[in-house]
């Protein structure tokens, strides 16, 4: 079986068999100013697929990557670190056939990992927190062998080129994400990774370059959102990373606004190297769904 450095194994292959230079007429083009690294839209062509659970790793108590497999992965690609899929989970089982059952089950935006679409497979990482929902029971407690439904993606934002230093944060949610940026980044890369956890026991293993620091923020029983936030209300203007540097912070929504003010105020990122953005919020069910 195949691994990839997304996920902590020596091979250091890149995610995807079918990653390459995006195509010039799927792009919008980002202006660049004089940066070593900018981003182009790329929209993808929109393919339905049901997708079975073939394998499921718990990599902390609360923290789990699923294998889904299927022939109808071909031709599936991601080309921006942060892009996401759709998953489709029904409440009752339906065969795979049933495309209109699956399309209108309930559906939550998640982060294609790694992948071989020839192959037929597709990992994804998810967290099972305490708040319910369908994404979460489903990843925890889903029987080998269930079907589910898969959109997307339908647009990527491909990094062309590549930053002098990297700023990558969020909580568990962000993981997958940060795992892609990372994998990305070169064996050279310098930066700084913040992960909020629930604590040392509920920390989630990633392989980074040497130049790149990663710290874990405990939350220790607070609410989610709370630790990170502090954490990036305590770096300075002065800790601003060397060069040009892109930033993402991905996490419970009210880290976007101290995540702003860190990068944007304090480190004068410019606006298109940076992304800042809720993923969930507390207390709002499908909140991915209206952002
Ligand atoms: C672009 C994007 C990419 C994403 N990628 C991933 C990914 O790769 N892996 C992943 O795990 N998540 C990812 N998410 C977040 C995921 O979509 C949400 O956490 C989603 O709400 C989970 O759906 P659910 O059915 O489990 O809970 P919902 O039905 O949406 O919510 C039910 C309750 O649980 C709470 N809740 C939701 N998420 C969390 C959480 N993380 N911690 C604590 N409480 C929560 C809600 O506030 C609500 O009260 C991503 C979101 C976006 C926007």
């Amino acid at each position: 079986m195949k691994e990839t450095a997304l996920t902590g194994e020596p091979d250091g292959a890149r995610a995807g068999k079918t990653r390459g230079e995006p195509q010039p007429d799927h792009v919008v083009a980002t202006p660049g100013h004089d940066s070593p690294f900018r981003f182009e839209r790329q929209r993808n062509e929109l393919r339905f697929r049901v997708l079975r659970l073939a394998l499921r790793t718990w990599i902390t108590p609360q923290y789990v990557r699923l294998r889904l497999e299927g022939m109808d992965l071909a031709g599936f690609d991601s080309r921006g670190a942060d892009d996401h899929i759709r998953l489709f989970f029904p409440s009752t089982e339906i065969g795979p056939s049933e495309v209109d059952g699956f399309r209108n089950s309930p559906s939550r935006d998640i982060t294609p990992l790694s992948w071989d679409a020839e192959e037929g497979w597709l990992d994804v990482e998810l967290t099972i927190h305490p708040g319910a929902g369908v994404a979460s029971p489903w990843a925890a407690d889903a029987p080998i062998g269930s079907l589910v439904g898969q959109g997307g993606p339908r647009g990527s934002k491909v990094m062309i080129g590549r930053p002098e230093a990297w700023f990558l944060a969020g909580d568990e949610t962000a993981v997958p994400a940060i795992r892609r940026f990372l994998a990305d980044a070169g064996a050279d890369a310098t930066g700084m990774v913040l992960v909020e956890t629930e604590d040392a026991q509920h920390e989630i293993p990633l392989a980074a370059p040497k130049g790149v620091t990663v710290e874990y923020v405990h939350r220790d029983g607070v609410a989610a959102g709370l630790a990170l936030s502090a954490r990036l209300d305590r770096i300075t203007a002065a800790e601003r990373l060397a060069g040009t540097v892109i930033g993402f912070v991905a996490a419970e929504s009210s880290v976007v606004g101290p995540a702003r003010a860190l990068l944007l105020d304090r480190w004068a990122l410019r606006a298109e190297a940076v992304t800042a953005r809720g993923y969930w919020k507390r207390g709002v069910a499908r909140y991915d769904e209206a952002h």
